[in-house]
Order: structure tokens, then sequence, then C-alpha cells
């Protein structure tokens, strides 16, 4: 039981952005950025591959042409989808700007339009698709805040720490001791209910640690609600809809 908890608490995450392989830059692009003294990137955004003008962020399309871009590579999540870079986030307002964005870009739009600007299309939809599904759960919301605030540092480091944490791995057993004895919905529910109050407790902790700029101190805690997650997931399978 304890081995299946740790394996599910280990089990990769969308963490989302990494810095990808670049495009080969556009002539258009080498023509126009070289004589300005910029580096001919293209896939980063750096000027239109179409026409060369230099994009207005957040440059999904050219100001000039009007042709749709390559993602721009420098823009984190929060930014793609035009959110506050914050722990805390309404999920109906990152619905709202998924679905917004997802209307523009998607490949439906660009049936008729160049291969180029349909691969585009692509790439970006695929990226907002990314976004999202890093933004939406608190946990890996967390984890992708940490890899922007604390670049290069590994955010599952110290795994080993939590496996030996027996306070942490203690409360986890018993909450899954309860579930295992719990043989009516109201008993699931009960657990159901102590999960979710770890979890909003770990949340607001989480929230302070990120809002007062101690984000290393965020990682123990993320570290903690994996643990409850994967049991929340857990308690899920057991509940019948009301
Ligand atoms: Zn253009």
């Amino acid at each position: 039981m304890l081995g299946a908890l740790v394996r599910a608490a280990r089990s990769p995450l969308l963490t989302g952005w990494r810095p990808r392989a670049l495009l080969r830059p556009a002539e258009a692009c080498v023509r126009a950025c070289v004589p300005r003294g910029l580096r001919p990137i293209p896939a980063a955004g750096c000027c239109c591959w179409r026409c060369g003008a230099a994009p207005e962020p957040p440059g999904f399309f050219c100001s000039s042409c009007r042709a749709l871009q390559a993602p721009d590579r420098r823009l984190d999540y929060f930014q793609l989808l035009g959110l506050p870079r914050r722990f805390p986030l309404d999920p109906e307002r990152l619905r709202e700007a998924h679905r917004r964005l997802q209307r523009a870009l998607h490949p439906d739009n660009f049936a008729r339009s160049s291969a180029v600007e349909r691969r585009h299309s692509e790439l970006q939809s695929a990226l907002l698709n990314e976004a999202f599904a890093a933004l939406l759960r608190p946990l890996s919301r967390g984890l992708y805040l940490l890899e922007l605030e604390l670049p290069g540092e590994p955010p599952a480091a110290g795994e080993a720490e939590a496996e030996a944490d027996p306070a942490l791995l203690g409360a986890v057993l018993e909450l899954n001791e309860r579930l295992a004895e719990a043989d009516n919905q109201a008993d699931v529910r009960r657990v159901a209910a102590s999960v979710e109050a770890r979890l909003r407790e770990l949340e607001d902790k989480v929230d302070l640690a990120f809002e007062q700029g101690r984000p290393r101190d965020a990682r123990p805690l993320l570290r903690q609600m994996k643990y409850w997650n994967s049991i929340g997931d857990r308690v899920k399978e057991r509940l019948l809809p009301r």
C-alpha cells in the first residue's frame, strides 16, 4: 500500500515549460534581424517569419502582415494565457483565457492557410493545452511556479526526505486505513473531507511562501501535496455521485 502511494507521488507530472530546440531562422528573419543587431531566431518571436516586422507582444499575429507566428518561447504559461503570475488562480478565469485563445489560434481556423501558418497554429494550440493542464491543478501549478522562481533547481529534489518524514507518512497511512475500512458512502465522504482540508491547508501555506518571496519553503509543502493528491485520487474512485 505504502509502496503504491510513494510510486504515485513520484510519477512524472506535467510540470510544463522546457526550453526547446529553436527552429532554423527563416530568410525574412535573417534579413530583418541581422541589420537590427538581433539574433535571428524566429521561433523565439524576435520578428515575423513572413515580413520580418518586429511583433508586438504577446505576438501571436504579426502586427504588420497578420501572419500567425510560431510560439514565443520567452513567454511563460501565465504570460501566454494573459494571467498574473501567482499561485492562487481562479479555474474559471483560466478556462476562459484558454477558450478565448484556442478560438483564435485553433488549427480549424487555418485549414486554408499556408503550411507554415498551419504548423504554427498546431504548435500554438498544443502549447495552450500544455499551459492549461500545468496551471489547472494547484500541485502542478506550484511545481511550475517553482521552476520559474528557482530556475535550474529541480522541483523533485529531496524526495527521500518526504519518504523519511514519519509524521507525513503516518498521517497518510492512517487516512488510507480509514478509507480501506470505510464500508459506506458517509465514511468515504468523511475521509474525502479530511483530505480536502489537508490540501486547502497546504495550498494556503504554499500561497504564503510564494507571496512572501520564500519559494524554497514551498518545495516541501508541494512534496506533501503530492501524497495528499494521490490519496485524494483514491478517495474519488470510491465516491459515488450524489
Ligand atoms: Zn509579418
